[in-house]
């Protein structure tokens, strides 16, 4: 029996999705959590992408010159609505990606943080003032507006990707046209009502600011191709950053690319373990290990490993695992049959390598019938082999051990992936070095704190086939605007740069 569940029909009501807008159509939407049929949603037809493009480019012309601060003013109304509707939201995001309560709503917050960030990011689209070597010479640099904005987004965070791209885009006089994941389309439908809200109680902004396209990859690959929306915010696989990003750059587009993690903590023999068991246990069964950045790769030294192992056993042994909308619940659903699969071969694999595999199998008492519930797995691997160094999405931590810190911290970057990484330590020399030039390779490096779950005020992001790309906090606004530099001559004297004489 469910302790805090709605039904998803009022879940879907509330947030004022009617019967009719999600029956009729070929999109077959079904929960994670039992595999019971949500919705079938008419999809985008291709051929409506002209029009849809149009109608974002003609949003632009208007949005682009409402002042920034006024545009502030939307995303502050579209914070008040996330408020209003979290819970909503929240249990929404539970019913169609299987996150336990707590994280579906960790999610909403997420994007109300983000909101509160973007309202005050839109009185500060600040450039530089330069010191121009001609007298009577001012430069400066200068943002505009880059134009819309497509967003294509994963099933596992199906809405705060959203607003982390849209909160800012919209600050900075971008529309945006969003392809949610085809697994999570409902989640999208739901933000777009409560975007419409805001903008009802805006007023005045032109249409078609946000935009949702309801469809698989072919409507992705139309929002790449298309010159007309010259930024592409994608997060995903890797396999589809590969596919996107080429077509992009072939048109120079500029890309944003959130992409895969294979993520790792270091644990010093000074670490302090109840800590580290903690982050560990949370950072890699949280969200059923489908988290960018969730833990995969356990690189402890040998003189706590054991001990570490033998404390996560412990651990593992009682977590609850089942229904993510009953009290209590930490390990929900995985999204489908396939990503079931695909730990399974995974944990295979490893075992053919020479791992010791402890957890792993299927659940099929006490939870849900319809779902994909897993036990977590703990995999201790002789090597990082080529399985470690693939993300398999799903809860699979594998255990490594090293010597000294250096080669700690090669094997943390020996992996294709560059996004999240930490080190347990009470060695300020070792947390340093772990933090330095030479020290993790990857867009996020922390000191006893887990690779998961970030904060929206710092840039959010991975380098090698993580993709590069920033989102969320810092300067990342500056990726939907582009730079001008400008020169102004206040003098009587035309003096060129580089004292360069062109007398007529
Ligand atoms: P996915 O790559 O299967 O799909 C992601 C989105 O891309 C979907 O909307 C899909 O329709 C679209 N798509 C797929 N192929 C495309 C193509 N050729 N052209 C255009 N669009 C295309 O990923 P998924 O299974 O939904 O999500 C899990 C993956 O996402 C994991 O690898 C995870 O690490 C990654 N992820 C990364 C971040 C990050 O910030 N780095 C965040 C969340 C998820």
């Amino acid at each position: 029996m469910k302790d805090n569940a709605m039904s998803h029909e009022t879940t879907l009501a509330n947030l004022g999705l009617s019967a009719a807008e999600l029956t009729g159509g070929t999109l077959k939407v079904t929960s994670p959590i039992d595999g019971r049929l949500l919705a079938e949603l008419p999809e985008t037809p291709a051929s409506d992408m002209p029009s849809i493009i149009a109608r974002a480019a003609s949003a632009f012309k208007a949005w682009r010159v409402v002042p920034a601060p006024r545009r502030g003013e939307l995303i502050r109304l579209l914070g008040e609505e996330l408020r209003a509707a979290k819970d909503d939201l929240g249990a929404l995001v539970s019913w169609e990606a299987g996150k336990i309560t707590s994280e579906g709503l960790g999610e909403v917050q997420e994007m109300i943080d983000i909101c509160d960030f973007a309202v005050g990011q839109s009185r500060q689209l600040y450039g530089l003032t330069i010191a121009s070597e001609r007298p009577g010479h001012r430069m400066m640099e200068t943002w505009h507006p880059a134009g819309p904005v497509g967003v294509i987004t994963a099933f596992n965070f199906p809405v705060a990707v959203w607003s982390w791209n849209t909160a800012l885009a919209l600050i900075c006089g971008d529309p945006v046209i969003w392809k949610p994941s085809e697994k999570t389309p409902l989640t999208a439908l739901a933000c777009q009502k409560i975007f419409e809200r805001a903008l009802a109680r805006f007023g005045d902004a032109p249409e078609g600011l946000n935009q949702v396209l309801i469809g698989g990859a072919d409507l992705g690959r139309a929002l790449a191709a298309s010159e007309e929306v010259p930024v592409i915010s994608a997060t995903g696989s890797t396999r589809m950053g590969r596919a996107v990003a080429p077509v992009v750059a072939e048109r120079f587009g500029k890309c944003i690319l959130e992409l895969c993690g294979n993520n790792a903590m270091i644990v010093g023999p000074s670490a302090d373990l109840e800590m580290a068991v903690r982050a560990i246990v949370f950072s890699a069964v949280g969200t059923a290990g489908q988290r960018c950045t969730s833990l995969r790769r356990l690189i402890a030294h040998t003189s706590v490993k054991d001990e570490l192992v033998a404390r996560l056993k412990k651990a593992y042994a009682g977590l609850p695992i089942g229904d993510p909308q009953a009290d209590g619940t930490l390990v929900g659903p995985l999204v489908d049959e396939d990503a079931g699969e695909a730990m399974t071969a995974a944990l295979e694999a490893a075992r053919a390598e020479g791992g010791t595999v402890h957890g792993g199998a299927r659940v099929t008492e006490g939870v849900p019938a319809g779902g994909v519930y897993m036990a977590p797995a703990i995999a201790v691997m002789p090597a990082q082999t080529g399985t470690v160094k693939t993300e398999t999405f799903a809860p699979i931590l594998y255990v490594l051990g090293y010597d000294s810190f250096e080669e700690a911290v090669a094997l943390q970057n020996d992996v294709p992936q560059g996004l999240s990484s930490c080190v347990f330590t009470l060695n300020m020399r070792e947390a340093e070095a772990f933090l330095s030039a030479a020290g993790s390779d990857c867009g996020i490096a922390n000191v006893n704190v887990g690779p998961s779950g970030a904060e929206i005020g710092g840039a959010f992001g991975g380098e090698k086939e993580t993709g590069g790309g920033r989102e969320s906090g810092s300067d990342a606004w500056k990726a939907y605007m582009r730079r001008q530099t400008n020169t102004v001559n206040y003098s009587a004297e035309l003096p060129l740069a580089q004292g360069v004489k062109f007398d007529i």
